[in-house]
């Protein structure tokens, strides 16, 4: 059903009062070839929508047509020695999935537990956390190109997946509409328990031989217990990806800011910590209108009640500056603007 003049107030977890001149929900693929065929379709800009959880909607009205992906469903089709592979449909809520494959004895995806947003907008920037990509259990997907309204497999190499993008976000940005993604997942997983405070939140949870669902719950207890949950609060996780750079760059760094916080990455490179580079840079508690950093966890910029996509951008954008300035390391938006 095609709705006009439609509020997404409720579609985008910053919480932005925004609406779209054409909205129309996406239940499967008929939908979609119907679609292709009308002049609305040739006439309107497009905008692919899942749940709303990275992106920043600048203006408050959206000129043209929003495709929000709503299909529904979820085989475990294939099985191998302890491999299963799972297809699920793009419009599943990614947290409402995980959950059910972690009920279901099927590893993989535990430490992706509770990142909101559905199943279609996974791979555009390879979630990750806690050790974990998307990339790791990926095994392809089906996705409608908008240009020529064909269905096409997508392989993992052709995804082209790093660390928070994707094919999707570079050379194919608002090309392919993702119909469904495969995942290759396990019964018999390797845990990964080494990354953030897992080990410590599983002793505290007094569990001494986790599995994988008292890895996905500890996962989630330590991202409630310091993230903002966007119904209360307007955000969309981290704002901005941890900055990689040379290790000579880093030591250079370290001589001058002897606190500074990074990890060892590929290639003899250093993930920084974004949000020591925000703190550090001033940004701890300081709030600007209903704009502000979240008082947790400085990589959040939260909408403490009415602000509007421009505000946030420009706050957004004024940290990004403050930090060119004091560390010489621009810092890339993970959010996606529209
Ligand atoms: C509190 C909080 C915590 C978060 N924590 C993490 C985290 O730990 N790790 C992490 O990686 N991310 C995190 N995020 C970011 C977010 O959850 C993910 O990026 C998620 O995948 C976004 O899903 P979505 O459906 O809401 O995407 P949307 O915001 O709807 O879309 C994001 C992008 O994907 C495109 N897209 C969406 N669906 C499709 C589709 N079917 N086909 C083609 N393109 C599509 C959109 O056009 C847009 O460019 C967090 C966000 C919040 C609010």
């Amino acid at each position: 059903m095609l709705h006009r003049n439609f509020s997404l107030r409720s579609y985008n977890s910053f919480g932005l009062d925004v609406a779209a001149s054409y909205f129309v929900q996406i239940n499967d693929l008929s939908d979609l070839e119907d679609l292709y065929k009308s002049e609305l379709w040739k006439r309107e800009r497009k905008l692919i929508l899942g749940g709303g959880s990275n992106t920043l909607f600048l203006d408050d009205y959206f000129e043209g047509l929003v495709l929000w992906v709503n299909n529904k469903g979820i085989s475990l089709s294939e099985t191998k020695n302890d491999m299963v592979r799972v297809s699920v449909a793009a419009g599943e809520d990614w947290p409402g999935f995980v959950q059910q494959m972690l009920n279901q004895g099927l590893g993989g995806l535990e430490n992706l537990s509770l990142i909101p947003g559905k199943v279609g907008a996974s791979p555009i920037q390879n979630i990750g956390a806690y050790g974990v990509e998307v990339k790791d259990v990926f095994q392809g997907l089906l996705a409608f190109d908008m240009e020529t309204g064909v269905i096409v497999d997508i392989s993992a190499k052709e995804c082209d997946f790093g660390y928070r993008s994707s094919a999707f976000k570079t050379v194919w940005k608002n090309r392919f509409l993702i119909i469904s993604v495969d995942f290759l997942l396990s019964t018999k997983p390797q845990l990964k328990l080494d990354y953030g405070a897992i080990r410590a939140e599983l002793l505290r949870m007094g569990v001494r031989e986790p599995g994988i669902r008292e890895v996905g719950l500890a996962v989630s207890n330590i991202r409630r217990s310091k993230l903002p949950d966007p119904s209360q609060l307007g955000n969309a996780g981290s704002f901005f990806k941890n900055p990689v750079v040379h290790q000579l760059v880093f030591n250079d760094l370290k001589q001058e800011f002897t606190d500074i916080v990074g990890h060892p990455d590929k290639n003899q490179t250093v993930k920084l910590s974004a949000a020591w580079l925000i703190e550090r840079a001033g940004w701890k508690n300081r709030r600007k209108g209903n704009v502000g950093v979240f008082q947790h966890q400085a990589l959040v910029i939260v909408n403490f009640g009415n602000a509007t996509g421009r505000e946030i951008f420009g706050y957004a954008m004024e940290i990004q500056h403050s930090v060119k300035e004091m560390f010489g390391i621009e810092l890339e938006p993970e959010v996606n603007f529209v």
